[in-house]
């Protein structure tokens, strides 16, 4: 499979894809060695999680530069990634034992009752290629504290990472046969399907997450999707300062090349703040320097897959042609690599696929709304329930319309964020199933319950 660098259309490596007996070997390596790791205690698991934790920071210039190459993002996001898993990791280390340990219930009288948490087993971690350590460490660290073995298939997007992945787990001290990467495309990861895995967590699109659950229903598993959004932000008239709200949405929807399950794709203003954000908004995302995502001036690297260059160019002449107007980006710069300019566009309604469908890209549409209500409305007009992101400088005017969103997190005055405290989730396609918080550490075990008597 070739490695191809996405700013510069270069091939960087080939590596070689497992077939269906490499699959079906490693899978039976990794049922032998879920046995033996379910027997190495909980602290001795969490030491080692310690040291991959370690290796991360020792290894981050490096990994960092893969990640960049690979996929495309900036250098200094592939570094803050990195930084951020490694935070998630600190969180697991710290909170599993309260939530792994054995749990006293009854300890009095003729019954005593207890409640013992054992892994699942064998785990399938089928990811994205967008944040491959933080959606990763969502799954395989604490899978791994909680004694289940993990089969990893990175995305043929971020297979380098997922090669460097495993190797570092190996050097900390999980065994070979714990820790093992099918490394391919989406042929690779339907063999998992086939494969009578314990549990399957799944990062990625709603269509392979619907496919995925569809195929494993019958294994009566557990399956997990954390899928696609289509996060609105809405902006008060009461906002105190519209220029830093500006910024803070340009953020949201352009960081990572606007490739983010959680990136802001719509904006909703009030009318009486409208062309003060939009101006802001414009001026500030015109100065977004695009580019190389090894230079250090760089905000906006290339797409990671060629053919999302042409979907949003065709989601953009669709909004134009039903009336939107581009104030600014809206094209494919000319050379090598598969860049797309940052784009705003207003005079946007929703029946341009702009508004409904997810971009996943630097490109946002920003509608005029005349009161919460029709802000409301248009934010809850939509397939996904990820994220949704109030401004205003009343948080009880902010928290009523946080209080209707059918989604799993709610922002104010904040967005496109997450916190390794919360549980991360996502209502109607948006998934299925919590990570991260304490829900995230139990999502990896089952409860046995004990009944003790005598
Ligand atoms: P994708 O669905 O194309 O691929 C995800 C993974 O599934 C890849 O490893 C791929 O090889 C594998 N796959 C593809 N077909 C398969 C099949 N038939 N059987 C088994 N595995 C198969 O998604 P993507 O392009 O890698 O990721 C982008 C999507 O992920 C976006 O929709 C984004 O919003 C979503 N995402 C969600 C979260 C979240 O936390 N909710 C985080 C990151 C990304």
């Amino acid at each position: 499979m070739q490695i191809i660098n996405p700013a510069t259309e270069a091939i960087i490596t080939e590596i070689t894809e497992d077939t269906t007996l490499t699959v079906k070997e490693k899978f039976e390596a990794l049922t032998i060695g879920q046995r033996l790791w379910a027997t190495v205690s909980l602290e001795e698991r969490i030491a080692v999680i310690q040291k991959f934790y370690d290796l991360l920071e020792l290894h981050k210039d490096e990994l960092a530069n893969t990640l960049t190459a690979e996929m495309g993002k900036p250098l200094q996001q592939s570094l803050n990634e990195l930084n951020g898993a490694r935070a998630r990791i600190l969180f697991f280390i710290e909170h599993s034992a309260k939530y792994l340990s054995d749990e006293w219930i009854t300890t009095e009288g003729a019954t005593k009752e207890k409640i013992v948490y054992e892994p699942l087993g064998v785990i399938a971690n089928i990811s994205a290629w967008n944040y491959p350590y933080l959606v990763g460490v969502n799954v395989f660290i604490p899978a791994l504290i909680g004694g289940n073995a993990v089969f990893y298939k990175p995305s043929e997007y971020a297979s380098l990472t997922g090669l460097h992945i495993q190797n570092l787990l190996h050097q900390a001290g999980i065994p070979s046969n714990c820790f093992q990467t099918a490394i391919g495309r989406g042929g690779v990861g339907e063999q998992l399907l086939q494969l009578p895995m314990d549990g399957y967590f799944f990062t990625g699109s709603y269509k392979t997450g619907k496919y995925i659950a569809e195929k494993v229903a019958s294994k009566m598993v557990p399956c997990q999707l954390e899928l696609g959004g289509k996060d609105p932000l809405y902006v008060m008239d009461d906002v105190e300062d519209i220029n830093k709200t500006a910024a803070d949405a340009l953020e949201g929807v352009v960081y990572n090349n606007g490739q983010s399950c959680c990136a802001v794709e719509r904006i909703y203003v009030q009318e009486k703040v409208y062309d003060a954000f939009v101006d802001a908004y414009v001026a500030q995302c015109s100065k977004l320097v695009i580019g190389n995502p090894l230079d250090k001036i760089t905000d906006i690297g290339p797409l990671s897959r060629k053919e999302q260059q042409a979907f949003l160019l065709n989601q953009v002449n669709d909004a134009v042609g039903l009336g939107a107007t581009i104030m600014c980006g809206g094209k494919i710069p000319e050379g090598k690599g598969y860049f797309f300019e940052p784009t705003v566009l207003v005079n946007v309604h929703h029946a341009m696929k702009l508004m409904k469908e997810e971009s996943f890209g630097p490109v946002v549409g920003i509608q005029k709304v005349k009161d919460d209500a029709e802000a409301i409305q248009l934010m809850q007009d939509t397939a996904y329930g990820l994220t949704a992101a109030v401004y205003s400088g009343n948080f009880e005017r902010a928290e009523a319309v946080m209080k209707q969103m059918v989604t799993g997190s709610v922002y104010w005055n904040c967005c496109d964020r997450v916190s390794a405290a919360l549980p991360w989730s996502g209502r109607k396609q948006s998934g299925l199933g919590a990570t991260l918080s304490y829900q995230g550490i139990r999502a990896f075990v089952q409860p046995k319950a004990y009944h003790i008597r005598g």
